[in-house]
């Protein structure tokens, strides 16, 4: 996608845009940080074709939920990045979690827990366990009083570690800081944490915090 829209690009490299080279500029287009005719030169009418070429490419771009369209948390009024959903059919994304307490866990076990700066308790089900960590999928607390939830194993509060889930909004880098919001946080809470890996659509996000350092804006 990248690719089409440096393709529609004058390059000409004159950094007018605020970018040193065109194809900074095509990424931070991706990134909805700057707008088409921010590069002056798109405006000439010689390239009005190029102009029509990447506004198609930016309308389709499937990684954006819109480029206008903003991911709201409902508990604080922050911006998110992305929004953070299931991969091929679990009940949620992938929470990884650092119990504080010592048991004797198996997959498929049933947990009962808090994540440490959440006043939710959650109910999930453990898919991996590697050393101490487990990875689960959030099961309620919407199912509380079903048979599985009542057999449950009270592991009280965790450190959340890492998210992995199949992301939509804007385009991400690893490396970088974002704002997200996983589609299945009963407070609707905008997180924030470092992108380590990206595949396809997929994404891992470590360095969990439930703080975003900045100032709750109103959009
Ligand atoms: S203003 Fe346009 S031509 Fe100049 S660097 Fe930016 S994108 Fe390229």
């Amino acid at each position: 996608m990248i690719k089409d829209i440096i393709k529609s690009l004058p390059g000409y490299n004159c950094g007018k845009c605020g970018c040193s080279r065109c194809d900074d500029f095509a990424e931070e287009l991706l990134r909805n940080n700057k707008k088409i005719l921010d590069c002056s030169v798109l405006s000439f009418e010689e390239f009005k074709d190029n102009r029509l070429n990447i506004e198609k490419v930016l309308e389709n771009n499937p990684n954006t939920i819109a480029y206008n369209e903003k991911i709201i948390g409902l508990i604080d009024s922050y911006q998110a990045d992305i929004t953070l959903d299931p991969i091929d059919g679990s009940n949620s994304c992938t929470e990884v979690l650092l119990p504080t307490s010592n048991h004797k866990l198996r997959i498929n076990d049933i947990v009962k827990y808090r994540p440490l700066g959440c006043p939710i308790i959650h109910f999930a089900r453990i898919v991996e366990i590697n050393g101490l960590l487990l990875s689960v999928h959030i099961i309620g607390p919407e199912n509380r009083i079903t048979n599985s939830v009542d057999k449950s194993i009270d592991i009280g509060p965790c450190i959340i570690i890492a998210f992995h889930g199949k992301y939509k909004g804007k385009n991400i880098k690893v490396g970088e800081t974002i704002r997200f919001l996983p589609s299945h946080c009963m407070m609707q809470k905008v997180h924030s944490g470092v992108v380590v890996n990206i595949e396809n659509n997929n994404v891992i996000i470590e360095g969990i915090d439930l703080k975003v350092w900045d100032t709750p804006k109103t959009y």
